[in-house]
């Protein structure tokens, strides 16, 4: 198929045979044939229409040929056209003639069919290569009009010379920078000519620092901030970019420079620093080189843009002729935006806008674009618009934005609208997935159970962080931290006492990037936080905090740690105390089966049978007074005691007390002094209590005062109560000690070994029963080694005082026969009475010792055989007895046996070293001890017979 426009042919001759003729030959070529039987016809057809050639018959009746051929070069459209004439007689002109009148040839009947048709196929040729460049010369001069008129659209402003420095542009916006058009001025004095100034908008830029004079140069310039300020004129900031041009050979055809104008920005700088409060400088400077630095992406965005047109190879271009309205696909690129290839790309030649949006955009979006760009041809508004197109090679839907201006009409062409088009869908979907982030950031935090902010560091002229300002909150915020209102106001504006370290540790946050997880308290807001650090722009030093108020944790796990401690505490106490239970309670068993074995054996001895019942009655009472105590401290914890209140003489009281006491005073050689002050005096009180509280506190005096001390019973009236006051020349109680000794289970110091230790529980009960009788009890001392005094304050009756009895003293060991010279040492001095009595029985010669040192004295004149040494004693303990007997060698061949109430591995070993032969548990059973006695008497006949 034949694409190319027709070159038509006119016949003229008045013979309809001829002109059949003429056709039959010339039908080959394939262009269309126009017949004129006359001259005039022939005028009218070459007006209206352009012919590739014209065969004119010469003789023709009315007007000739020659006439007509006149004519035909005088009329405006048919001045070129080629003229043939054909001649039946080679006489009617000559060929001068012929050329004169403007034929390009002449035919002389009968015409040579293959020649006539050579040399129209030649005229339609060339009538048809004039066509198209003609053509060729109106597209060029229509290119050259649409992009100057683009040139002169855009914003930036765009200057070109030639490869000699001569301006060949100047476009609109360049004409209003400089306030005039271009003149003739050579590179070297562009600077001056124009203006042009550095930066600062003062100093002359030098002719070889112009940006067009740089490009010329060769050289690619980007971004160089110049000013051009033209006299009476408005100075403009601009920033130029501009490269060498070169023709395809690689000639050098000259330089472009566009210009975009930033000067509206740093206007803004400015004024924003005009602005600056002194205050704020700091934080304000950080946002203004923040905002700088984004309008700097955005110019360099927008120029981007700016160069892509100048190179018209990034966007597609487009052109809507109104008056047809045609819309046409004016380059490469916008095919490719709609991907529009092969077939696809036939089938979108010239269209209706209409046909074109039904058939490319969306239809949502299809209305408001045809809007878009029936505004901008109305109004001459220029067109800026997004929206969704398909893209029909992969059927894709593409975010486009169209921009375009209205070119209205001129003499040759019809009012346009020249547009561009890019494909925005990347940035679109940036824009999107940033929007949806931020919407998912927001209603995130919204929702959000721990609280949540945004805060600015403020940092201090050394640069250390001493505030910050709260930017944003999230509605929890207020429950965690109780403060309302706090956006936009500083932390230290709300607490001025928060903690110097939250300061620090955000700004460490602000400065590292690193985020932190830690938990701390706020004094000034009186809660304790669990916060999560994390800076979200170290530029500006913006940190968000995540946290939760844990102050109620915390108090629960404080209370918690303390009560931990308190059941430690009471536990290790109760640990303790069943420890000294139970040696307690095996001290006294000891005595009492010795007793039982010395009954056993005593038969006749009446008086060793008195001491040994006297000697169990008394550690019974101790056992049955142990087992009373914790007995009355569980009562009593239980709430289970109950007083039996009754009118009692202080006296009897008094009297009953000393008398359970008395054994023990005795057995440690106290003297008791007893001060009545008011004798006779009444009290309503439960008396056997009453009793038992004086009971303890005397046993207590004589248990920790060293034998042979003095112990004073007062009791006095001070107004409306009875004072009755213990005190004791003893141990004393340190004074750190002394707010505790009623606690149940304690004991000052660790008396474990000691026989007169207690179980803690003496004092305790002590002070429930005075309690119980609306009375108090104190503890004095003036320190360790100084002595105690115990004073219980009573309500008071009225009575009178009654004589006290007399306590005898403690009785002697008796002697019995000798069958070996026995020691036996031991602080308790039943215990050490019992065995004594029950070795006497068997005839051996007894010694006995209530400590160390007389051990040692006694073992030095006695020169015993065996000593039985109690480990547990005060003073020196029976280790040490035990070592210095050994360093004696004449104690060499003596059997020593220790005594102990724990009979734990590590004191055999212990006892062992010490220089011990043997070790007996307390209480000594008599078989154990008899097998001693009779190893002893196989050792003695064995050194005898030796
Ligand atoms: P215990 O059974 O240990 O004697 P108490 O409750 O009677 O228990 O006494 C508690 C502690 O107070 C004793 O272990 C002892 O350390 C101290 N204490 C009590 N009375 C005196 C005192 N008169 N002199 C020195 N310390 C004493």
């Amino acid at each position: 198929m034949n694409l190319r426009p027709p070159a038509p042919i006119l016949l003229v001759d008045d013979a309809p045979a001829n002109l059949l003729a003429l056709e039959a030959v010339l039908q080959t070529l394939g262009e269309p044939l126009v017949r004129a039987g006359s001259g005039q016809e022939a005028l009218r057809r070459l007006r209206d229409a352009d012919y590739a050639a014209v065969l004119l018959d010469v003789r023709m009746p009315g007007m000739d040929g020659f006439e007509t051929a006149r004519l035909i070069r005088a009329q405006r459209r048919s001045r070129r056209t080629p003229i043939i004439f054909i001649t039946a007689d080679a006489s009617d002109l000559s060929v001068e003639e012929a050329y004169a009148i403007g034929a390009v040839d002449f035919l002389t009947k009968p015409i040579v069919a293959p020649v006539l048709k050579a040399k129209l196929a030649f005229f339609v040729e060339l009538h048809r290569s004039r066509q198209e460049l003609q053509a060729a010369e109106r597209k060029a001069v229509q290119d050259r009009a649409f992009l100057s008129a683009v040139l002169e659209a855009v914003e930036d402003g765009i200057v070109a010379c030639g490869p000699d420095g001569r301006l060949t542009l100047f476009n609109r916006a360049t004409r209003e920078f400089h306030a005039m058009d271009f003149e003739p001025v050579g590179a070297s004095n562009w600077s001056q000519q124009y203006d042009l100034y550095g930066p600062d908008g003062v100093t002359p830029l030098r002719p070889e620092e112009v940006p067009l004079h740089r490009a010329l140069g060769g050289e690619v310039v980007r971004n160089v901030e110049l000013v051009i300020a033209p006299p009476g004129g408005k100075a403009r900031h601009l920033l130029a970019s501009g490269q060498p041009l070169y023709d395809e050979a690689g000639h050098k055809l000259g330089a472009v420079v566009s210009m975009h104008d930033v000067s509206a920005q740093r206007e803004a700088e400015q004024a924003r620093e005009a602005a600056i409060t002194e205050q704020t400088r700091r934080e304000e400077a950080e946002a203004a080189a923040e905002l700088i630095r984004e309008s700097r992406e955005r110019l360099r965005e927008s120029e981007q843009r700016v160069r892509l047109a100048t190179e018209a190879a990034g966007l597609g271009v487009w052109v809507w002729d109104l008056g047809s309205d045609q819309l046409t696909w004016e380059n490469e690129r916008l095919f490719e935006i709609f991907g529009l290839t092969g077939a696809a790309r036939g089938s979108l030649e010239p269209g209706r806008l209409g046909d074109r949006l039904t058939e490319l955009a969306h239809a949502d979006d299809a209305d408001a674009c045809r809007a878009a760009l029936l505004r901008t041809a109305r109004t001459g508004e220029r067109l800026r618009f997004e929206g969704r197109f398909f893209r029909r090679s992969d059927r894709s839907l593409r975010w486009i934005e169209l921009t375009g201006i209205l070119q209205p009409a001129q003499d040759a062409t019809p009012a346009r609208v020249l547009g561009t088009a890019v494909d925005i869908t990347d940035r679109k979907h940036a824009e999107d997935e940033l929007r949806r982030s931020e919407e998912r950031y927001r209603a995130l935090m919204e929702s959000l159970d721990e609280g949540f902010c945004v805060i600015q560091m403020l940092y201090a002229p050394d640069g250390r962080p001493v505030d910050y300002r709260f930017l944003q909150v999230n509605p929890a915020f207020e429950k965690h931290t109780g403060m309302v209102g706090a956006v936009g106001r500083t932390m230290r504006e709300i607490a001025p006492e928060h903690e110097a370290h939250w300061f620090e540790i955000y700004g460490r946050v602000a400065r590292t990037g690193e985020p932190v997880r830690f938990e701390n308290e706020a004094r000034a807001l009186g809660r304790w936080f669990d916060v999560y650090a994390t800076c979200t722009d170290r530029a500006t030093g913006k940190v968000a905090l995540l946290f939760t108020d844990i102050t109620e944790r915390r108090r629960s796990e404080e209370s918690l740690r303390r009560l931990a401690a308190e059941l430690a505490e009471s536990d290790r106490r109760k640990t303790e105390f069943l420890a000294t239970l139970a040696h307690e309670l095996r001290n006294p068993l000891a005595p009492i089966s010795n007793g039982l074995q010395l009954l056993r054996i005593a038969d006749g001895d009446a008086e060793a049978k008195e001491r040994a019942r006297n000697m169990m009655e008394r550690q019974l009472r101790h056992l049955v007074r142990l087992v009373d105590d914790l007995l009355d401290i569980a009562r009593i914890s239980s709430g289970k005691v109950e007083l039996k209140k009754e009118r009692t003489a202080l006296d009897a009281i008094l009297g009953s007390a000393v008398e359970s006491s008395m054994p023990l005073l005795n057995a440690a050689g106290h003297q008791l002094d007893v001060n009545i002050a008011e004798p006779g005096l009444q009290l309503v009180a439960d008396g056997t209590r009453l009793a038992q509280v004086v009971s303890n506190l005397l046993n207590n005096a004589a248990k920790y005062t060293p034998d042979g001390g003095r112990i004073e019973l007062a009791a006095r009236r001070d107004g409306e109560e009875v004072v009755i006051s213990v005190t004791d020349t003893g141990i004393g109680i340190a004074a750190e000690a002394l707010p505790q000794v009623f606690e149940m289970f304690t004991q000052v110091g660790r008396h474990r070994e000691r026989s007169q230790g207690g179980l803690g529980i003496g004092l305790a009960l002590v002070r429930r029963l005075v309690e119980l009788h609306g009375g108090s009890v104190t503890a004095h001392s003036a320190g360790v080694g100084r002595g105690s005094t115990f004073t219980v304050r009573l309500p008071v009756g009225a009575g009178a005082a009654a004589p006290l009895p007399q306590v005898p003293a403690a009785s002697a060991a008796a002697e019995a026969a000798p069958v070996f010279r026995v020691l036996v040492v031991d602080d308790n001095v039943d215990a050490a009475e019992s065995l004594a009595a029950l070795l006497e029985l068997d005839g051996h010669d007894i010694r006995v010792a209530h400590d160390g040192d007389s051990a040692i004295a006694q073992a030095a004149e006695f020169r015993p055989e065996i000593v039985f040494l109690d480990i547990g004693m005060p003073g020196k303990d029976g280790y040490e007895v035990a070592r210095e007997l050994r360093r004696d060698p004449r104690n060499r061949d003596t059997m020593l046996v220790a005594l102990t109430g724990w009979g734990a591995q590590d004191d055999r070993a212990r006892s062992r070293s010490a220089g011990f032969d043997h070790h007996l548990t307390k209480p000594a059973e008599l078989p154990a001890v008899e097998a001693l006695l009779a190893k002893m008497a196989g050792r003695r006949q064995e050194t005898s017979a030796a």
